[in-house]
């Protein structure tokens, strides 16, 4: 099983990403997860994107599709891979198609914009893991404490209302337009196409998710 998680920053995606990823045993491969690893390890590329992710803009194609190639080619995506947050533009979807990395699936996640900053204000991640919490709407246990590892958890840099603002007009002119780009196909190979309500209750939004998944 191969499939493209797509939505606005805080639709959701890093949540059913783990549901998903327990139920088709596949990795989740999350861009955004593989540079804040890098920028905490302090690697060159880490260096290289401290600052972009910060201001809430893109990473370089380039460096992203590295990025991705390298990842897919480990043994454990054998089976298929999700992809959370990945491809973000026209550009990166294009080479995925060039590189004949066929997809079974696309399924976006609908939220609109007013309930991203509400959402991503309160969000709270375990960074070792990616696990994700909300402070009201997805608690952890123990307030601010991760549910497996008892680690603290953390608030991202650009989670701030500014910097979600910014993510979410980089958002619609660049990542957008991969709704149409993959509803119409036009990817080499055909690819089913679904849209998720990601409006309401986590466990709702879940059994929506897996129903799509197995149409
Ligand atoms: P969210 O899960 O809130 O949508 P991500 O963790 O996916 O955010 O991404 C955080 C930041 O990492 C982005 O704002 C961007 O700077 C960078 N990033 C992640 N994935 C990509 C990508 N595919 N292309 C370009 N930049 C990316
Ligand atoms: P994304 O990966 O798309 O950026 P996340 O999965 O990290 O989104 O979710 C963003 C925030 O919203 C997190 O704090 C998460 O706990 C919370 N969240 C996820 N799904 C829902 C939902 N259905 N209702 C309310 N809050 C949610």
């Amino acid at each position: 099983m191969r499939v493209i998680l797509l939505g606005p920053p805080g639709a959701g995606k890093g949540t059913q990403a783990q549901f998903i990823c327990d139920e088709y045993q596949i990795p989740q491969i999350s861009t955004g997860g593989m540079l804040r690893a890098a920028v905490r390890a302090e690697t060159l590329l880490g260096s290289r994107v401290k600052q972009v992710m910060d201001s809430g803009d893109l990473v370089s194609d380039d460096i992203i599709i590295t990025l991705v190639k390298e990842r897919i080619a480990q043994p454990d995506c054998a089976n298929g891979f999700l992809f959370d947050g990945f491809p973000r533009t026209i550009v990166q979807a294009r080479s995925l198609a060039e590189a004949e990395i066929d997809l079974d699936c696309v399924l976006e996640i609908a939220v609109p914009d007013e309930e991203i900053v509400r959402r991503l204000s309160g969000r709270r991640v375990h960074e070792a893991s990616g696990r994700v919490y909300h402070v009201v709407f997805n608690p952890p246990r123990q307030a601010e404490i991760d549910d497996e590892s008892g680690d603290v958890l953390v608030q991202r840099e650009d989670d701030k209302e500014e910097t979600v603002r910014q993510r979410l007009v980089v958002y619609h002119s660049q990542t957008y337009p991969l709704v149409e780009f993959y509803r119409q196909g036009s990817h080499s190979n055909p690819v089913k196409y679904h849209e998720v309500n990601g409006l309401g209750d986590v466990e709702v939004i879940r059994a929506a998710v897996m129903n799509a998944l197995a149409s």
